[in-house]
């Protein structure tokens, strides 16, 4: 399986690092894991095509990880013609929050006739679900969002990739990562801050607890960006950066 990371900015795009969104690769067949609404950037910086993504997860409604499909999915009808389907994949109530994105960003769009069939799936964690070819486990998590957050275990090939999302330190992150062969969580601050996001000390405290092989960090807020480099001599973590390629 590869892991492209198109997106692993926060929310506000500190360091310049596009939003939120994953791309992974396996058969010959594509996933892409959250586009939040700066994620296009990342996505033509490395010259992909939409064209190219066969299936669509979204962890949580909130606007870095969803609130780019309003422009995903007009590209798709207008400037790079899809025809295809594209299932969207998703908590509850995704349907409702993207036809209210749509409608505030590009009114209008929610009744026009599309060139290609599109579909919200709505999931509720915990789930289990065979996503263009991948199969895919969500579990909940600890993050606000107006709807279940969750995080992700994906398995192709006889390999397992894992993800947080957005989250606070929960015990179901050991579920989601156990023997995986690379596990990417969020890590936000350097100190407990924002509600409902990691920070280093608690992800350091749990690191023993750990299953996965290979753990890296995304979603780093600015702090912990200017503090890489004592994260990587206490831990050897390596932090997530876009445009990185990293095969399991
Ligand atoms: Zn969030």
């Amino acid at each position: 399986m590869q892991v492209t990371f198109v997106g692993t900015g926060d929310a506000f795009g500190s360091g310049g690092r596009a939003h939120t969104c994953l791309r992974l690769d396996h058969g010959g067949r594509a996933l892409m894991i959250d586009f939040g609404a700066g994620s296009i950037i990342g996505w033509r910086r490395l010259g992909f095509s939409f064209n190219q993504i066969d299936g669509l997860l979204i962890t949580h409604l909130h606007g870095d990880h969803f609130g780019g499909l309003p422009f995903l999915l007009l590209e798709a009808q207008f400037v790079d013609p899809r025809d295809k389907p594209l299932p969207i994949y998703g908590p509850p109530g995704l349907r409702s929050r993207l036809a209210m994105a749509m409608e505030a960003f590009f009114p209008g769009t929610t009744g026009i006739k599309w060139r290609f069939p599109w579909e919200i799936h709505e999931i509720a964690p915990p789930s289990r679900e065979t996503i263009a070819g991948f199969d895919v486990r969500t579990m909940e998590v600890v993050h606000a969002s107006g709807a279940p957050a969750t995080a992700v275990r994906v398995q192709a090939g006889g390999k397992t990739f894992a993800f947080s999302g957005d989250t606070a330190w929960t015990d179901a992150l050991l579920d989601v990562s156990a023997d995986a062969d690379l596990m990417v969580c969020e890590c936000h601050s350097m100190a407990p801050k924002a509600p409902g996001h990691m920070d280093w000390p608690r992800l350091r405290e749990n690191l023993p607890r750990i299953g996965a092989r290979r753990l890296m960090i995304t979603h780093m807020g600015p702090e912990v960006l200017a503090n890489l480099d004592t994260i990587r001599a206490e831990s050897g973590l390596d932090a997530a950066y876009d445009g990185l390629v990293v095969e399991i």
